[in-house]
């Protein structure tokens, strides 16, 4: 189920950010492709289509913002180029995980956590208390495999 951007607005009022036209054309971006894992180049040569006068410094700006107040997640692919998507799912007290095809570079997500187990043993063996994780499987997709 896609969140509507007026939801987003009033989680963003609470942490002080304040919706320009440009953010906001940003932020629509984000929820059309929030299946996708965009760069901030990406982003910006789409918001330029509806938002023609923004620069790639308030690109970069906004990124940061929606970055800190936790509605953006990092995606690290060490192949400098730093992507981004949209993090809605209230549920999702964790970051989900990505499966990255070695082969045609596509990138799939997996819905489930998957790692309570391992975060209880982390607790009881280390005393430590797992607040989030960032988890990228390589390897063959589905249909590279056919190949
Ligand atoms: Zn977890
Ligand atoms: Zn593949
Ligand atoms: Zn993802």
């Amino acid at each position: 189920m896609k969140e509507s951007i007026e939801s987003i607005k009033d989680k963003l009022k609470e942490t002080g950010f304040k919706i320009t036209p440009q953010r906001r054309a940003i932020l629509e971006i984000l929820l059309e492709n929030d299946d996708k894992h965009l760069s901030s180049e990406e982003i910006y040569d789409m918001v330029r289509v509806s938002c023609p006068e923004i620069g790639l410094a308030t690109v970069y700006r906004t990124i940061q913002l929606l970055s800190e107040v936790g509605l953006l997640s990092k995606l690290n692919l060490d192949d400098g180029c730093i992507r981004y998507e949209i993090r809605l799912n209230k549920d999702e007290k964790h970051n989900h995980h990505h499966l990255i095809c070695e082969k045609c570079g596509k990138i799939i997500e997996t819905k489930e956590d998957l790692l309570d187990g391992i975060e209880e043993l982390i607790r009881e063996q280390y005393k430590f208390n797992v607040s989030d994780h960032d988890i990228k499987f390589f390897g063959i997709c589905e249909d590279c495999q056919k190949i």
